[in-house]
């Protein structure tokens, strides 16, 4: 175990390295989505952000999730290390917890318009791939990590849960951000288990209503439990556009630009600042489970 934990860096980086690879092959073969913008520009400069973003987060934090989690085993810190949980069943609720947390802090980045500023960089990508899964402001990136430790240091879970977690997040991170085109009944039974590049793309709308939608990144369940799930974005996956309405150029592509981006303009597009629906769009009987969470939040806002 101890061997395990202390490869932990070349194991992250070995599968990271294996699913970005397997993932570019597949979008290759099988892609869903016309591909406007030439890769070399998307792929240079949100591959050199996960450089600056790794450099800055171990410079930044003497210890990270893994290495707390051990140290809270060893020392019989948190909530799992005091009870005395079956080692199985700590494992599995740690991991469960640890997904629910990113779900609720996705919701709050799109809440808060300050942190809206910082992650709606990962949102101006303008098309959608695997390397969008990596696209994160730093200060977004080192806020995330002083949250997992907290709540690492509260939990105290078993520290191959947070290893598992983090490596598997990783790996669904690359693959619902793929532009992939999985057969239609695939997507329908396996978005029951993880979340899929159909279902997160919805996410990555321009149209407000949809971009704050979906917020999971690895189980589907949170969305459909809260109220946050919308099953296909109204335009249809070709039809609809890619991004955020502030930042369109490609220029706004750049490493440079996308590291200055919470300063520009204003912090529009949040969650608390979506569009309401018309009156007339609200009595329309509507298709399916499209925008039926939308609706039922924004009717409940204006109530
Ligand atoms: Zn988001
Ligand atoms: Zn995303």
């Amino acid at each position: 175990m101890d061997t395990i934990l202390a490869a932990e860096p070349e194991i992250r980086l070995t599968a990271f390295l294996s699913v970005l690879a397997a993932m570019a092959l597949w979008e290759l073969a099988a892609p869903r989505r016309r591909r406007d913008i030439p890769r070399v520009i998307r792929w240079s400069n949100n591959l050199a952000l996960v450089v600056i973003d790794t450099a800055i987060l171990r410079l930044s934090f003497p210890i990270l999730a893994v290495g707390l989690a051990v140290m809270g085993e060893e020392r019989g810190w948190g909530l799992f290390n005091t009870i005395g949980a079956p080692y199985w069943l700590a494992v599995v609720l740690s991991m469960l917890l640890l997904d629910l947390a990113i779900y609720l802090q996705h919701v709050m980045f799109h809440a808060v318009p300050t942190l809206w500023r910082l992650h709606r960089m990962h949102h101006a990508d303008l098309e959608f791939d695997a390397t969008t899964g990596l696209r994160f402001h730093p200060i977004e990136i080192l806020i995330s990590m002083a949250i997992k430790l907290s709540l690492v240091a509260a939990l105290g879970p078993p520290a191959v849960a947070v290893l598992l977690f983090e490596i598997i997040l990783n790996a669904t991170a690359l693959f619902n951000h793929a532009n992939i085109n999985l057969p239609r009944p695939v997507d329908r039974w396996l978005r029951w288990i993880v979340v899929t590049p159909d279902m997160h793309r919805v996410h990555h709308s321009v149209d407000p209503r949809e971009t704050n939608s979906n917020y999971g990144f690895n189980l589907p369940w949170w969305d459909r439990l809260m109220g946050t799930y919308v099953a296909q974005p109204a335009k249809g996956h070709e039809g609809m556009t890619i991004g955020i309405e502030q930042f369109r150029t490609t220029r706004d592509l750049w490493v440079d630009k996308m590291l200055i981006q919470p300063l520009r303009g204003p912090a529009s597009g949040h969650a608390l600042d979506a569009p309401a629906l018309s009156p007339t769009e609200q009595e329309q009987p509507l298709d399916s489970q499209t925008h039926s969470s939308t609706v039922s939040d924004t009717s409940k806002r204006n109530t």
